[in-house]
C-alpha cells in the first residue's frame, strides 16, 4: 500500500509538471498565434423556432497551433485572460466577425446575425467600444447584425463601468445576449435597471429537460420570466428531437446544439445552407 502511495504521488506530481510546462510553452505559443494568423472563427447556426430557420450562428474561436492542431477555446482562452492577451484576441474576433458579416452582406447568408463572446475581462478595456463602431465601419455592417454574448459575472464586479459599456455598446445598435443564464450566481436586478435583447438559458437545464421534473420547472420558468419582461430565449446545448419539442412547446424562441450543427468553419455553413440542409428562409 505504502509502495502503491508513493507511485501514486510521483504520478501526480509528474502530471502536475506536465500541464505547468504545457501550460507555460502554450503560452508562448500564444503571443505569437495573432501576427501568425492562426486564429479561426467556427460558426454555430441558432434556430429560429418559430420560422424554422437559422437567423444567426455563434462565433466560437478555434485556435489552429502549429503542433497540437485545432484546439479549442476551453485550453486557452483562460491562459489568455490570465496574461492579458485576451484583450488582443478579442479585438481579433470583433474583426474578424465584422469581416464576415461584411463578405455575406450580398449572399444567401445576407440576413444571418454573428453573436460573439466577449469576457468580463474584454469588457474592462475602455476603448472596446471605439474597436467594435470602427470594425463595423470599415466593414459597412449594420450593427443590428452583431451581438455580443456576455455572462452575468459582468453584473457582480465593477458594474457601474460594466453597465456603462453595455449601453455604450447598445447605442451602437449591437444587441445584447446574456450567456449561461441561470449559473451566474448575479441577482436579477440587473434584467430591471438594463435592456437585455436576449437570454440564453445555461446547457445544464437542457441536458435532462425531458427528464427531470426540476429542470423543466426552471426552463420554463426562465422562458415565462424572459417574455414578462420582454426578452427573447434561446436555449443552447440542444441534443436530442424532444428537447427541441419540449423548447418548442414552451414558446422559447430560439435553439441552438448539436442537433442543429456543430460549430463549423464558415465555408461548411455556407454550404450546408445553399444545400438546403439549414434553411435561411430565402
Ligand atoms: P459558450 O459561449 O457557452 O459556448 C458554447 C459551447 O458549447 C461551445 O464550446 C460549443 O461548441 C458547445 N456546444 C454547442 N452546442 C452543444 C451541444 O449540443 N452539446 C454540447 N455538449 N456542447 C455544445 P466551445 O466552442 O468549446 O467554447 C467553449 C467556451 O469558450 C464558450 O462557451 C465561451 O465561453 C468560450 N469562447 C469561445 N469563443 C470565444 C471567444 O471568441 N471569446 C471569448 N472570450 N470566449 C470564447
Ligand atoms: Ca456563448
Ligand atoms: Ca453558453
Ligand atoms: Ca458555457
Amino acid at each position: 500500500a505504502k509502495e502503491q502511495g508513493r507511485n501514486t504521488y510521483q504520478f501526480y506530481t509528474e502530471g502536475m509538471q506536465d500541464r505547468e510546462v504545457m501550460r507555460l510553452e502554450l503560452d508562448k505559443d500564444l503571443s505569437k498565434a495573432l501576427a501568425n494568423d492562426e486564429f479561426v472563427l467556427f460558426f454555430q447556426p441558432q434556430l429560429d423556432l418559430e420560422s424554422g430557420d437559422v437567423t444567426s450562428v455563434e462565433a466560437l474561436i478555434r485556435w489552429q497551433h502549429p503542433r497540437r492542431g485545432l484546439l479549442s477555446p476551453v485550453e486557452f482562452i483562460p491562459l489568455a485572460e490570465e496574461s492579458g492577451r485576451i484583450t488582443d484576441i478579442g479585438r481579433w474576433v470583433i474583426l474578424a466577425a465584422c469581416r464576415q458579416l461584411g463578405r455575406w452582406k450580398n449572399g444567401q447568408c445576407r440576413n444571418l446575425r454573428i453573436a460573439i463572446n466577449l469576457s468580463g475581462l474584454e469588457l474592462n478595456d475602455d476603448s472596446l467600444v471605439d474597436h467594435v463602431r470602427n470594425a463595423l465601419r470599415s466593414e459597412q455592417v449594420d450593427p443590428s447584425k452583431l451581438e455580443v454574448e456576455l455572462t452575468e459575472e459582468i453584473f457582480i464586479q465593477n458594474i457601474e463601468h460594466n453597465l456603462n459599456q453595455l449601453s455604450k455598446l447598445r447605442q451602437l445598435g449591437v444587441q445584447l445576449a446574456i450567456d449561461d443564464f441561470g449559473v451566474g450566481y448575479s441577482s436579477l436586478g440587473y434584467l430591471r435597471d438594463f435592456p437585455v435583447d436576449l437570454l440564453k438559458i445555461d446547457r445544464s437545464f437542457i441536458t435532462d429537460v425531458t427528464e427531470r421534473h426540476d429542470d423543466a420547472v426552471i426552463t420554463r420558468a426562465v422562458i415565462n420570466l424572459a417574455h414578462n419582461l420582454g426578452i427573447r430565449v434561446i436555449a443552447e446545448g440542444v441534443e436530442t428531437e424532444e428537447q427541441l419539442q419540449f423548447l418548442r412547446d414552451h414558446r422559447c424562441n430560439m435553439a441552438q446544439g448539436y442537433l442543429i450543427s456543430r460549430p463549423v468553419p464558415a465555408r461548411d455553413l455556407e454550404k450546408a445552407l445553399a444545400k438546403g440542409i439549414l434553411s435561411t428562409g430565402l
